[in-house]
């Protein structure tokens, strides 16, 4: 297991991208619209890891309520695993309380799933597997 990105969520892709790349420079970034989450991401390589910038792209979506509620900031933190739907079942078993019990598809052409953040002391936690 590996932690595959960090994603924070802001309300502007064009705004909160000026200030991240003031940090990390722009020249590496990668944009993408993930319509099945309704959100669209901006992340930075950085390491072996990247911070992933996501704004929602309709109001249902869990950021744009993430963000009606507490505001930008951290979002999750996302860990790369090698059979993502072994893992689920394993932490559904041992009582982890998970909000995707199958995977779904996540940016850079992951799987991914979230676990709830009542499991992992208010840290919202996604599980991601290349495919
Ligand atoms: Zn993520």
């Amino acid at each position: 297991m590996k932690v595959s990105h960090i994603g924070i969520a802001v309300r502007s892709l064009e705004e909160a991208g000026i200030n991240y790349a003031s940090l990390f420079g722009d020249k590496n970034s990668h944009r993408e619209i993930v319509e099945e989450q309704g959100v669209e991401v901006l992340s930075f390589p950085v390491g072996d890891t990247f911070i992933e910038l996501t704004a929602a792209t309709r109001d249902e979506s869990p950021i744009a309520k993430f963000i009606e509620k507490r505001g930008e900031g951290m979002h999750h933190i996302a860990f790369e695993v090698d059979d993502l739907q072994a893992e689920l079942d394993r932490l559904k078993a041992s009582g982890v309380k998970l909000i995707n019990d199958t995977p779904r598809k996540g940016a850079h052409d992951m799987l991914i799933a979230f676990i709830h953040p009542s499991s992992f002391n208010g840290v919202l936690v996604e599980l991601c597997q290349r495919q």
